[in-house]
């Protein structure tokens, strides 16, 4: 890349590099995105290869009622659909549960264990906020199932589904998900996706950006003066000021470098955060034999890996399962070749639909901790680490400041936390705080200097 000068550098084309970009040329600064990839997007990632538009990253907004992500959808023109079993819910709206055996969960075995998890649910709070830190999720858990005195297997399945939602939603074993790792976990609205997948977003966000795909960023050097940012073809780009929303795994594997080294708080945050595993395989069928509720869920030793599967058919109408997996689980999928996966995949779904499920047609399989430009899923709170930490981890140094999911402390691992951090970096170089709407104003390209 020839010598180039900016305004701000923003390094990493997801929805937080893209969001700042887009707010900082609204404002009229010059802004260069420099993506390692050759695609934008980051953690929004929608695959075709199965006939149909695939989320093989983000599928939902988590939750719709004030939320600008989903504003700003609408501002953009992107078609969503009603989904509202994200967020690893158990209620709601139509789950099968199945037992070990296989068999389905009689209505009023069901509602029963359901009731067991809205009243852990409703006690949890309390135990978390007086738990003597540092304390895991799992210990919490414990207490409460202690208090209730629920042992066997009334207690196991509670236990089992809290330590899949500490997967799911935090990519992470329960035993070392800080107790206060789900607290910003609420969903207030409906949960929806995009039929035509989240890239649109991206795209709609980078529309009339300066983006430079394939230009892995290497270090950033910084002053009072400016910043120069190497990438690693041995080109270098200079801007008054950087917004790097590189991943959390990215950071902490120092595959990129900061001169002067970033601020204690943030490098303190960045010690005590987690990077977690989750990822996604996506089956295409003939045709659909898995009956009419919307997630199909496996309790038990069966369902360890294979708790969890999705009917996208309801989204783009194609018979297609995802199977929705995380933590450990996740980390050993990423091990085994594509034909042991489906194979495990499919031996999963015969146990609770018997032998005459077929061979699926086609398959998409994710692996984001083998991502060199993700290194895992999403941040979660690790044990010992506070809640602060992830604010704290977006404590600008100097010239350079830090934004991603892994920097919003009201809603990490998410979208909109994405978008809403990399709005409030690029207001701090404008002095000013950016209203999400604004981001669907077009947009004229501005050339750089050379
Ligand atoms: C499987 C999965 C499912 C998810 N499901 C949901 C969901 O349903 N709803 C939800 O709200 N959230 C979900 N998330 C989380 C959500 O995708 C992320 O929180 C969000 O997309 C992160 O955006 P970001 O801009 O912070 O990071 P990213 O999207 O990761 O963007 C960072 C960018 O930096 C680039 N980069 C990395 N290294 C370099 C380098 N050295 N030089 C230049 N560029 C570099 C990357 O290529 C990437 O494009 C999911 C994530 C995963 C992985």
């Amino acid at each position: 890349m020839a010598a180039l000068h900016a305004d701000v550098i923003v390094v990493g084309a997801g929805v937080a590099g893209l969001a700042a970009a887009r707010a900082l040329a609204l404002g009229g600064q010059r802004v260069v995105v420099l993506e390692a990839r050759d695609r934008i997007g980051g953690r929004t990632w929608t695959d075709t290869s199965l006939g149909v538009p695939v989320d093989l990253g983000a599928s939902w907004i988590h939750g719709i009622d004030g939320n600008p992500l989903w504003s700003l959808a609408s501002s953009f023109g992107i078609e969503t659909v009603e989904f509202t079993v994200g967020s690893f819910q158990f209620d709601g709206r139509p789950i099968a549960w199945h037992a070990q055996s296989g068999a389905r969960l009689s209505d009023a075995d069901a509602a029963s264990f359901v009731a067991d998890l809205h009243t852990v649910d409703a006690a949890l709070p309390a135990v978390v906020g007086s738990a003597p830190p540092p304390s895991t999720y799992a210990a919490a858990v414990d207490t409460v199932l202690r208090a209730l005195r629920w042992q066997g297997d009334r207690a196991a399945r509670v236990r089992e589904y809290m330590a899949h939602r500490s997967e799911d939603l935090c990519g992470a074993p329960v035993t070392v998900l800080d107790a206060h790792g789900l607290d910003e976990e609420h969903v207030p609205g409906d949960e929806v996706v995009f039929p035509g997948g989240y890239a649109q977003y991206a795209a709609a966000l980078a529309d009339g950006l300066d983006v430079r795909l394939s230009s892995a960023v290497r270090s950033v050097t910084h002053s009072a003066s400016g910043v120069e940012v190497r990438l690693e073809d041995g080109s270098s780009v200079t801007a008054g000021d950087v917004v790097v929303t590189v991943p959390l795994g990215v950071l902490q594997a120092g595959d990129v470098t900061f001169d002067p080294p970033l601020a204690d708080a943030a490098a303190g945050a960045l010690g005590r955060l987690g990077m977690g595993t989750y990822d996604k395989v996506f089956l295409r069928f003939p045709s659909r034999f898995w009956g009419d509720a919307w997630v199909v869920r496996q309790q038990g030793s069966a369902g360890v890996d294979w708790h969890s599967w999705y009917d996208m058919s309801r989204v783009t109408g194609a018979p297609v399962l995802a199977a929705l997996v995380g933590g450990a689980g996740a980390r050993r999928l990423e091990t085994l070749p594509d034909a042991m996966i489906v194979e495990e995949a499919v031996e999963a779904l015969r146990r609770m639909f018997g032998p005459s499920v077929p061979a699926p047609e086609a398959v998409r399989i994710t692996r984001w901790a083998d991502d060199p430009f993700s290194r895992g899923s999403y941040s979660y709170l690790h044990v010992g680490a506070s809640p602060e930490d992830h604010d704290l981890l977006g404590t600008p140094s100097g010239r350079v400041q830090l934004a991603g999911e892994a920097t919003w402390g009201e809603d990490p691992a998410t979208v909109h936390g994405a978008l809403l951090s990399g709005l409030r970096a690029a207001g701090r170089l404008l002095g000013h705080e950016v209203d999400p709407l604004a981001l669907a104003e077009t947009l004229a390209p501005v050339p750089l200097d050379h």
